[in-house]
């Protein structure tokens, strides 16, 4: 397998309002997660840490020139991989002791659907999560996550306050049962982690529930949301958000309409 050197490894967009997206282009679709960084004013924010197959600090030194708070979506490796780079790092309480001492992860698809407890059914999985290595000798079989010790634990309604921005915390379980967004108000934006994206979501792994996720999306289906920053894919605007939110809803016998009960 090519091998593209670490300095290729990450790729980094601006997608307005001071909010960049960082993905890892050689990771396949399957693993690979968007890591979104937020300039604040007197600190900036970095949602999710991608897989740490690559230092984030030392190929992308900006992420940590402001302070940075990374705050944890979930803990699923390709969003806490990164995680223990960072002096200050967050995640729901729910999932912290999974930052702290991770658990058995892969690279290689059937060991890691395994391990994630998922079912690819008659989909052919890649041996090999990864496109290209990140250098010549890379070894995808050592990988492992290094944890975050002295993680911070987060619960619904803390707010991540950056100086001119402030993010509320919004537990939303069922992807997993520490899934979190963060929510700025005054901007009408979300970053949503696994909770939702355009593809599809994520319900049948261990830890998940289904009755919990209807939940979660009953209320993003009623959040004011102009723009959407997913765990995986493109920026969303709130028709999306909408749209998806709706999608899973029925795709589990739950009516969107219903919502708001009337006596
Ligand atoms: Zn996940």
């Amino acid at each position: 397998m090519q091998a593209v050197g670490e300095t290729q490894w990450f790729r980094r967009s601006e997608v307005g309002d001071g909010i960049s997206m960082v993905e890892e282009p050689y990771v396949d679709p399957l693993l690979a997660a968007n890591i979104w960084h937020v300039r604040g004013r007197d600190r900036d924010l970095v949602v999710d840490s991608g897989l740490g197959i690559v230092s984030l600090r030392t190929q992308l030194p900006w992420l940590f020139e402001h302070d940075p708070v990374v705050v944890l979506t979930h803990a699923h490796l390709d969003h806490m991989g990164g995680a223990s780079e960072f002096a200050d790092c967050r995640v729901h309480a729910a999932e912290a002791a999974e930052v702290r001492r991770p658990g058995a992860v892969s690279l290689h698809g059937t060991a890691l659907l395994e391990i994630l407890g998922l079912d690819a059914g008659d989909e052919p999985v890649p041996d090999l999560l990864l496109e290209a290595l990140p250098r010549d000798g890379y070894d995808p079989a050592a990988y492992a996550l290094h944890g975050a010790p002295e993680v911070t634990e987060l619960a619904d309604g803390d707010v991540v306050d950056l100086g001119d921005r402030r993010l509320r915390v919004l537990h939303l379980p069922g992807h997993t049962p520490g899934s979190i967004n963060l929510y700025d108000a005054d901007a009408g934006q979300l970053f949503t982690g696994d909770v939702l994206y355009d593809d599809g979501l994520i319900d049948t792994c261990i830890g998940s529930d289904v009755d919990a996720y209807v939940a979660s999306m009953r209320l993003l289906l009623d959040l004011p949301v102009e723009r959407a920053f997913p765990g995986h894919g493109r920026v969303l605007d709130g028709g999306d958000v909408r749209r998806v939110a709706a999608g899973y809803l029925r795709s589990r016998g739950a009516d969107p309409e219903s919502r708001r009960p009337r006596p």
